[in-house]
């Protein structure tokens, strides 16, 4: 197992409102669209990939707007990512404050693992932060007008993961592939041995906390990198053996090929390929401008776009 995890691939969200949404991580958050396409499973739905200018592994946020499908608010909570973490370059923090603010969200300063966090909610609800993360040495994921290359975004830093019994699921992530680990009162940061952003995750000792529901507002799975989809069976094998989790069929995602399983903490993990990437189907100036729709969907294009509620960009 050591090794075969390099990190953080993406972060799926369940939201509300598809224009709210894109208006929120492109224009105020400055994230590229890098592919519009449907949910997979539900081709009613929208899925919206956020990252950097070619999407690259590790900078990619994901949202499935809901709204009008029957699915009700969530409830935020143990077994659940519960709190999704930018990472952003050193003296950028009240920049992105007064931009929240002067946006009408709130935002407000968190310490924790000796750092500072600037909390905010998203339009659906869903808790994220941005952290300055010197270490990073990613380029910026976009940059618009009013964000400079010194303040922008570089990708997603972390996710916080709210656990019950916080010990057993430490050690699990432990073998999984973060083992590097430091701790405060409430947070445990665990890391893989390849420093910096992107490659964290920081289990939240949630024994106060109510239990997680799914629904709009909520994070549904985080998914993690490997180099092929043979490591993806290699972990498979690992945990049927070691912990007797099923992780599901490889799934081709069209982007990546994944698996999914549920960790002891209940939390949804994906491990993904971090490749071939969102170049497949859209050169790079190209991406994220058109629906996209893999081989099988295509013959019913023009009904699933007649179910789509138009936005713009
Ligand atoms: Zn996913």
């Amino acid at each position: 197992m050591k090794g075969l995890i390099k990190g953080l691939h993406h972060v799926t969200a369940t939201v509300n409102d598809a224009q709210e949404d894109v208006d929120f991580y492109t224009k105020l958050l400055g994230q590229r669209l890098v592919k519009e396409t449907v949910n997979f499973d539900n081709e009613k739905v929208y899925h919206f990939y956020y990252g950097n200018e070619i999407g690259s592994p590790s900078t990619i946020f994901t949202t499935f707007p809901y709204k009008n499908q029957g699915v009700r608010q969530g409830v935020i909570g143990n077994g659940q990512v519960y709190e999704s973490v930018f990472s952003a370059p050193e003296n950028s923090l009240d920049f992105w404050g007064k931009r929240l603010r002067s946006h009408g969200f709130e935002a407000t300063i968190e310490h924790r693992l000796g750092k500072e966090f600037l909390l905010f909610d998203d339009p659906s609800g869903l808790k994220l932060s941005i952290v300055e993360n010197h270490t990073d040495h990613r380029e910026p994921v976009w940059t618009t007008d009013e964000i400079t290359k010194e303040k922008a975004i570089r990708g997603i830093d972390s996710v916080v993961l709210a656990i019950k019994n916080p010990e057993e699921t430490t050690q699990f992530l432990h073998e999984f592939g973060y083992p590097v680990h430091i701790k405060d009162e409430k947070y445990t940061l665990l890391e893989t041995n390849k420093d910096g952003a992107g490659n964290s995750l920081i289990v939240l000792d949630g024994r106060d906390l109510p239990d997680g529901i799914n629904g709009l507002g909520t994070v549904h799975h985080v998914a993690h990198r490997v180099d092929s989809i043979e490591d993806s069976i290699k972990i498979k094998e690992f945990l049927q053996k070691k912990y007797g989790i099923n992780a599901t069929e490889v799934k081709d995602r069209k982007y990546f090929k994944s698996i999914y399983f549920r960790i002891p903490g209940n939390v949804l993990f994906e491990v993904a390929t971090s490749g071939p990437g969102f170049l497949v189907d859209e050169s790079k100036e190209e991406l994220g401008t058109s629906l996209k729709l893999p081989e099988w969907q295509e013959a019913r294009r023009e009904q699933i776009e007649k179910n789509l509620v138009p936005y713009t960009r």
